[in-house]
């Protein structure tokens, strides 16, 4: 018999891949956490009606993409292809309309399609995801984006690019897609034979095709963005202000489509130049209809999903990430061992990342240690009763009473 291999597709993560994947979820986490984003974890497998909801435009992923099966009881079930639809399954299934919204929710999972393999593409893959479930700000889609823009600067990954658009809603779109689908009718001629046999089934993809006189012909074709109205262009302008504001890059771009059916308004791509053909790192965007569609009260969402192979293939050294040290304490003077080894203990019971020096260094390699950490603040205990704090951001030092360094470091760090 010959050897039984991996399925096609799919890989084994060997220990070097487990720490590299180790240290980008510890960035996922310490990104998120940040932003008040808690982790959730669904099923690997779900009813297939989750995924084939039977409305909204003709999707690849709902077309050919899903591992469906019946299970002993004739019951079809699907093995993920995506995160959004189960967690949202899930925000319904446990009435978390019922909590401050918006509810902040992260995963790590792994996902199943049926799709050829390549570099970058895999039948089981990974993706980190964030979703904002019952908020319908651009303040909102900015956010989102503003986190996944930072965690691929945190884990170095190259060539990074942000392309952002807007769908407008699903009444916008609709109008839009009669428009095209005419002007694609009227232009057969300049068109591939593959473009015109999508045409019913997803115009917006004839902007992706690569040949060059369908190029050509698209050059004139109506954009949705042009399209946009009211609300629409108040929600996207924002979202630009916002991201401009921040000094983020972006490329407009109003051809960009995404493979699930359930986006409005908002949407973007990050792309890595070092990818070749699989160059999609993560992307998302706006979807306030898909809860109605899963059986829910209207509620607006957002959220993006960004693949960890195709990460780490841009980012193949992630930095370990740094444990934020809020307090360093220095000890000065003969009798400060005992009260230095206090504060810490007070430090951490409140929350604060708190060290303590251990080997004895001499005042100044103290304080130089303390900077080497990125301390945020450094305690000096001497011999007085009160404490040199000092701001390391700042520069400022402060006396206190001991009892006020932590409250005085929740303040600092909470106006920071
Ligand atoms: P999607 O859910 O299709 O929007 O994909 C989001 C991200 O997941 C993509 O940008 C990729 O990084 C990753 N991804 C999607 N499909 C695959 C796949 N078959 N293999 C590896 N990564 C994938």
């Amino acid at each position: 018999m010959s050897m039984i291999q991996a399925p096609r597709g799919t890989f084994d993560v060997l220990p070097p891949d487990a720490a590299r994947r180790a240290v980008l979820q510890s960035h996922a986490e310490r990104i998120l956490g940040a932003a008040g984003y808690r982790r959730i974890e669904t099923p690997t497998f779900e009813s297939t009606e989750l995924f084939a909801r039977g409305v909204g435009e003709a999707t690849d992923i709902v077309q050919k993409e899903m591992y469906s099966f019946d299970d002993d009881g004739g019951r079809s079930l699907t093995l993920r292809p995506e995160g959004t639809a189960p967690v949202c399954r899930a925000y319904l299934e446990h009435g978390m309309h019922k909590l401050p919204q918006p509810v902040k929710l992260w995963y790590l999972s792994s996902f199943f399609r049926t799709e050829a393999p390549q570099r970058g593409r895999y039948r089981q893959f990974w993706q980190v995801g964030a979703e904002a479930i019952g908020a319908a700000t651009p303040e909102t889609d900015a956010e989102l984006i503003m986190l996944l823009a930072e965690l691929l600067q945190a884990l170095g990954a190259k060539g990074i690019r942000l392309r952002l658009s807007s769908l407008g809603t699903p009444e916008t779109r609709a109008a839009y897609r009669d428009e095209l689908t005419s002007f694609l009718r009227a232009h057969e001629d300049g068109l591939a034979p593959e473009v015109v046999a999508r045409i019913d089934l997803n115009p917006m993809r004839a902007f992706d095709a690569g040949d060059a006189t369908t190029r050509e012909t698209m050059r004139d074709a109506p954009t949705l963005l042009e399209r946009l109205a009211g609300e629409d262009v108040e929600h996207f302008t924002r979202v630009r202000e916002l991201l401009d504001d921040q000094d983020l890059a972006y490329e407009l771009d109003p051809t960009l489509v995404r493979g699930l059916d359930y986006y409005t308004r908002t949407v973007y791509e990050f792309t890595s130049d070092t990818l070749g053909a699989q160059s999609g790192v993560g992307g998302g965007g706006r979807y306030d209809g898909l809860m109605e569609q899963l059986g829910g009260p209207a509620t607006p969402a957002s959220g993006w999903a960004a693949g960890i192979e195709r990460i780490l293939l841009a980012a193949p050294d992630p930095p370990i990430a740094p444990q934020p040290v809020d307090l360093f304490v220095v000890l000065a003077g003969p009798g400060a061992g005992r009260p230095g080894f206090g504060l810490v203990q007070a430090a951490r019971r409140a929350g604060l990342g708190a060290q303590l020096e251990l080997a004895g260094r001499s005042l100044k390699g103290q304080l130089r240690q303390g900077d080497r950490l990125g301390a945020r603040y450094v305690a000096i205990i001497g011999d007085e009763p009160l404490i040199s704090l000092k701001d390391m951001e700042s520069g400022e030092q402060i006396e206190v009473e001991p009892q006020t360094v932590v409250p005085t470091i929740l303040r600092g760090s909470r106006l920071a």
